[in-house]
């Protein structure tokens, strides 16, 4: 049987729930649109898988958090889907595309044909099996991506209280993730090859606070190495760590968070591509013609620094989604809308820790604030300067208006005539402004 439909969004995660919204305040009729995902759930909000999901006390569950409650507006449960006239195909993978045909196959042997197709389908996990690390298939070694690993790991926190975990992996799902593991009172250890946690975007200043207050909590951490193999029990579970440093780590639970692929594999040859994703342009437009990529897998021009990238943070998934669903029914009847203009936007939350970041993390950086892990109310930041200008700012335990004032600075890029007095004004400054 062939399913025929106007728009096809693949992939049913941030970008399609917002996507979805957007299409119907755009007016899509019923039977136009459907939404075709791998997934057993409607589109969701994924940060809270390494955060709420994992609380020991009354964890985050679905529908609680489908999407858009993370931007604060309507939660979209299932039944939105159906009222909205929009389909649900869940638990199916596109398993082919054909982009000049316009045609989808799933596992299944379903067949989809659309007009437009909007190309969603997120990240995958980069697996240490991946790189050949031995015994890295024994049971309880988990990554997280989906709302099906969270609910083993969930499982496995249980079974193995007060047990060992080993959290392999120092960026932002290391992080939030061994503070949830700590939460449930495991014994973690994190370990991770830099010199300190989430380089990507952390100075050594802003990280030497977070392992600080990490080690406070009573998080271990070894950085310098990785691990190199696994140990396991007679049934097959993960007994110990082997790092490249020579130690050996116990471990009832391992988590490894050491980044994502964008899941584009099916469109290989088909649509051109760069920087690792789907080339489009500013309406998310991609080479093929009526085929839009959102999300994780778009690299899209970043108007403010008349660059390209590709983000694969939330906030950019829930406006490239809105964005181009504006732009595919826009162009319907002949029309177009306001070229995208994304100021980055990302964001963590661990213990009782919470930060945000705006712009671009390049040039020389000034630290305001009180960093001290050990301060009962922690409060500080660090603007990064280039060419004479604030183009970045990140804040810890900001206020609403401060971060409403950081995100203002990286947006209006502010000279700096004097470093000093911008370490010394602080958070001051970009309220000025
Ligand atoms: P996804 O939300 O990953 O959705 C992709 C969907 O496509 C999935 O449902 C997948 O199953 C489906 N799919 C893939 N291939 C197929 C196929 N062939 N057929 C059918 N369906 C398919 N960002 C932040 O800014 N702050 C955070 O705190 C934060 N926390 C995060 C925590 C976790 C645990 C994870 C995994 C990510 C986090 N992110 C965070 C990143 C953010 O969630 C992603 O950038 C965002 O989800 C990307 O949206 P997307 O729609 O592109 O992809």
């Amino acid at each position: 049987m062939v399913h025929s439909y106007k728009y096809i969004i693949v992939g049913g995660g941030v970008s399609a729930g917002y996507a979805a919204r957007e299409f119907v305040k755009q007016g899509v009729k019923h039977g136009e649109l459907a939404i075709i995902s791998k997934e057993a759930v409607a589109p969701y909000e994924r940060p809270a898988l390494s955060k709420a999901y994992l609380f020991p006390e009354s964890p985050a569950r679905l529908p609680g958090f489908h999407t858009c409650v993370g931007s604060g507006g309507e939660r979209l449960l299932p039944e939105w889907y159906s009222e909205k006239g929009i389909d649900l195909y869940l638990n199916t993978e596109i398993v082919s595309a054909d982009l000049a045909a316009k045609f989808l196959k799933s596992a299944k042997g379903e067949h989809f044909d659309f007009q437009t197709l909007v190309i969603a389908t997120g990240s995958a996990v980069i697996k240490l099996s991946d790189f050949g690390v031995q015994g890295a298939g024994a049971k309880n070694i988990f990554y997280l991506r989906e709302v099906d690993d969270a609910d083993k790991l969930y499982e496995a926190i249980k079974a193995k209280k007060n047990g060992k975990a080993v959290v392999v992996g120092g960026g932002y799902i290391g992080l939030e993730l061994s503070a949830v593991l700590k939460l449930n009172n495991l014994d973690v250890t994190m370990v991770y090859p830099e010199p300190w946690c989430m380089p990507r975007l952390f100075t050594k200043e802003i990280a030497a606070f977070y392992e600080g207050y990490y080690s406070n909590k009573g998080v271990n951490i070894i950085k310098g190495t990785v691990a190199v193999g696994f140990t396991t029990n007679s049934d097959g579970e993960v007994k110990e760590v082997e790092l490249k440093d020579g130690r050996v780590l116990e471990a009832d639970i391992v988590v490894v968070g050491v980044g994502g692929r964008p899941q584009i594999s099916l469109f290989k040859g088909q649509v051109e591509e760069q920087n690792g994703g789907i080339k489009t342009d500013a309406f998310f437009k991609t080479s093929a013609y009526d085929v839009y990529a959102v999300g994780d897998v778009a690299t899209f021009p970043l108007k403010l620094y008349n660059d390209v990238r590709r983000v694969e943070h939330v906030d950019h998934a829930r406006k490239s989604a809105e964005q181009a669903a504006k732009a595919i029914i826009a162009a319907d009847v002949g029309q177009s809308v306001e070229e995208y203009d994304y100021l980055p936007y990302f964001y963590s939350r661990s213990f009782d820790l919470s930060w945000q970041f705006y712009g671009d993390n390049v040039g020389e950086t000034v630290l305001f604030g009180d960093n001290d892990p050990a301060s009962s109310k922690p409060n500080f930041g660090t603007y990064w300067i280039k060419e004479g200008k604030v183009v970045g700012a990140f804040l810890e335990g900001g206020t609403p208006d401060e971060y409403k004032a950081i995100a203002k600075v990286a947006r209006v890029k502010p000279a700096v005539e004097d470093v000093n007095q911008l370490a010394k004004e602080g958070i001051s400054f970009a309220s000025k402004i």
